[in-house]
């Protein structure tokens, strides 16, 4: 782990309210904790996500309801600042939230990479994290934001290189381990579940995420923050944070889930046979001197 953690800044960017806290959370609230700036652009609010309705009782929408859920993940992971970029949540393939006008999905690709450059313009990072090229699960969001993070990463690395040479210098994709799909498909069918119809909409495929693996450059062990992840994850009600699995689940969590984020290295290009590093700034100071 880098030792000047000192005017260190990461930003992640992401589709909707939970994924910063059911995915990379713990590697967010790991490297706030020890002092560095993280920050957070979230494309949408998460209109299209199923909510019970007693949840919403006391918000005037879904939106809403998703919001407060993010504010209060982003107090939990310790973030500096969460850039809400404004569009809507799309659905999975076919869904119709997805023709809806300010759809993430139905905006031109350039209106989205222009917002998330305008973020990297203003918060200048060293790291920036974002989704896998399938967004992790192939949902439409995630792999909009995926693409339009990489292009505007190009973007505005370029323009700031002569001014602030150390400005976007590693880009990495979280991403989950094959080992974890496949497990997750023994453990649905063990429980007399379908593993192609998983998620609260039945949507995500996890024979299809099984069947597709990424090289892993960097592994975060992030112990230290295992309590800030559930606290931030619980803050996420209305999509099933906070939820304890009991019995044999439960047992089987606690077995295969190590607290570990793993990231694929996007920039600069790996090189063939890198060693794994455990750090995100690995590097990058040296590359100064
Ligand atoms: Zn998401």
């Amino acid at each position: 782990m880098t030792n000047d953690i000192h005017g260190k800044r990461i930003l992640s960017v992401l589709a909707h309210p939970d994924d910063e806290a059911f995915g990379m959370g713990g590697t967010l609230a790991l490297y706030a904790m020890r002092g560095a700036e993280v920050y957070l652009a979230c494309a949408t609010l998460g209109e299209a996500g199923d909510i019970p309705p007693d949840f919403l009782q006391n918000h005037l929408s879904s939106g809403a309801l998703r919001e407060s859920e993010l504010d209060c993940s982003a107090n939990a992971l310790a973030l500096k600042k969460v850039f809400k970029l404004g569009f809507r949540d799309s659905g999975m393939e076919g869904s119709p939230d997805n023709q809806h006008p300010d759809a993430l999905v139905a905006r031109p690709m350039e209106e989205v990479v222009e917002r998330i450059a305008d973020v990297m313009r203003q918060v200048r990072p060293q790291v920036v994290l974002t989704f896998d090229p399938v967004g992790g699960y192939y949902h439409p969001d995630h792999i909009r934001v995926h693409q339009a993070t990489v292009l505007a990463f190009k973007r505005v690395r370029q323009e700031l290189s002569a001014s602030d040479p150390q400005a976007l210098a590693r880009l990495y994709y979280h991403t989950m381990p094959k080992s974890s799909a496949k497990f997750a498909v023994f453990w649905m069918r063990l429980q007399g579940k379908d593993p192609r119809k998983v998620g609260r909409n039945g949507d995500i495929d996890l024979f299809q995420i099984a069947s597709v693996s990424f090289p892993v450059h960097v592994k975060v062990n992030y112990r230290p923050v295992v309590k800030q992840r559930e606290q931030a994850a619980a803050c996420h009600a209305s999509q099933g944070g906070g939820q304890k699995p009991s019995g044999l689940s439960a047992w089987l969590m606690r077995l295969f889930s190590r607290p570990i984020d793993r990231f694929m290295q996007g920039f600069p290009e790996p090189k063939p046979h890198q060693r794994i590093k455990n750090d995100l700034f690995w590097g990058i100071d040296d590359e100064l001197t």
